[in-house]
């Protein structure tokens, strides 16, 4: 028996050990974006599942390597960091929201959220930060776990759990009061309540929490704040406390500055921002995860037809709020609510934020370096320089020059393991 297990781990092994010694693989682009600035003339050394060289090809000591991948054409980056996904939940032109949390099993939901982590890693994003698992307890948690332990294939992901909502405020709604439904989140409201919860979701190891600071619950469904300001205060205290970090959905204004205020470190959508809203976030350093591919792919669904029907008043509004974040100087975290459109089609953010004014390097910046100093994952992540994970991906041609590059991938690597290889980047 012990002789069985043991053969069944040497199978396991990655790659990168296959030969009883680590692999040593040397990558050979047209150039490297390291997470801050596009380099000519570099290499890439990976050694077992950690980067171990990221400089000038005359720098590089090759003795002792077993493998050199020439790369003519392409660029190599980091792995991307999705800021913002919802592994659980698929397109809403598929299925409604309220449908899926209504009436699919969390077996189901779970089935189709393996496709959609595998999905994204071969989509080039080896880490995602995943924003709620919208009705589905702590499936997200699991995936996480599941991944780690190589049992399925996925990226990196930083999980909130439930997330944590005010009664009365989320849906599914609009049932007959003595109708018992599943919510989309979790509800707590008031000192001894939200303490509760809180902890009750730190004790499943969730890696960060998620509070909606407003939704759609006023008059006519406008969004409008839902915890008061002392309420978001306790939710940060006691998270933090456990070293954790919170975040917040918020679209108005004045739920945006609760949240700021009371010490989270994303504001995620923020269509509602003023430039005093901006100027606070620059001041406190706190970063907008802007989520354009969603609103975008909803008035889609709604029957807008891009390229041909003017723009919607929302969509034009999106996107001079975005410019203004930009003007502003705030940290842009790259993160597309990714699940309202394909998991797989993250690429779909970041070319609307260069279409809405960033620069492609910029955009390439979220992407890697910022989200990963962001998310406290830059001791491992985010970057291309040695003593890293070696999270990689090469794509054809200039991403810098043309964003939409992303979607041509030709090699993805994860901790050292090769996930991804195109042909033309065989040798
Ligand atoms: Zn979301």
């Amino acid at each position: 028996m012990r002789k069985l297990a043991l053969l069944a781990a040497l199978i396991l092994l990655p790659v990168a050990f296959a030969g009883g010694q680590e692999s040593t693989i040397l990558l050979n682009p047209d150039r490297v974006f390291d997470g801050e600035r596009m380099h000519e003339n570099w290499v890439l050394v990976i050694r077992g599942d950690r980067i171990s060289f990221a400089g000038p090809e005359e720098s590089v000591d090759r003795i002792g390597l077993s493998q050199v991948l020439d790369l003519p054409g392409s660029t190599v980056l980091p792995g991307l960091i999705e800021g913002h996904s919802h592994i659980l939940l698929h397109p809403y032109n598929e299925t409604s929201w309220n449908d899926q949390v209504l009436k699919e099993s969390e077996a189901e939901r779970v089935a189709r959220a393996v496709n959609h982590v595998r999905d994204s890693l071969l989509a080039g994003i080896t880490t995602m930060r995943d924003l709620g698992s919208e009705g589905a307890g702590y499936a997200d948690v699991g995936v996480r776990d599941a991944i780690n332990k190589g049992i399925i294939r996925g990226p990196r992901l930083l999980v909130a759990g439930k997330a944590i909502v005010a009664t009365g405020s989320y849906g599914p709604k609009g049932f007959h009061e003595n109708v018992t439904v599943p919510l989309g989140a979790e509800v707590a409201d008031g000192y001894d309540d939200l303490v509760r919860v809180v902890r009750s979701q730190i004790g499943r190891n969730i890696d960060f929490v998620k509070v909606y600071a407003d939704y759609r619950w006023g008059p006519n469904g406008t969004a409008q704040p839902s915890f008061t300001q002392e309420e978001i205060e306790t939710i940060v205290a006691v998270t933090s406390s456990s070293g954790r970090p919170v975040v917040a959905h918020a679209s108005t204004a004045e739920a945006m500055k609760r949240a700021i205020l009371a010490g989270v470190e994303t504001i995620e959508h923020g269509d509602g921002a003023t430039r005093d809203t901006y100027e606070l976030m620059r001041e406190k350093n706190v970063a907008l995860c802007p989520t354009l591919a969603a609103g975008d792919a909803i008035s889609q669904y709604g029957g807008w037809k891009k390229g041909e029907d003017p723009e919607p008043a929302r969509i034009a509004a999106k996107r001079n709020s975005f410019k203004a974040a930009l003007a502003a100087g705030v940290t842009i975290c790259f993160g597309g609510d990714v699940g309202v459109y394909p998991h797989g089609d993250n690429v779909r953010e970041l070319e609307m934020m260069v279409d809405y004014g960033m620069a492609a390097e910029d955009a390439l910046r979220s992407a890697t370096s910022v989200n990963a100093d962001l998310f406290h994952i830059d001791d491992r992540v985010g970057r291309l320089k040695a003593g890293l994970l070696a999270d990689i991906i090469a794509v054809r041609g200039d991403p810098a020059e043309n964003i939409s590059a992303l979607r041509e991938i030709s090699l993805v690597v994860k901790g050292g393991e090769i996930v991804r290889q195109e042909e033309d980047s065989e040798r």
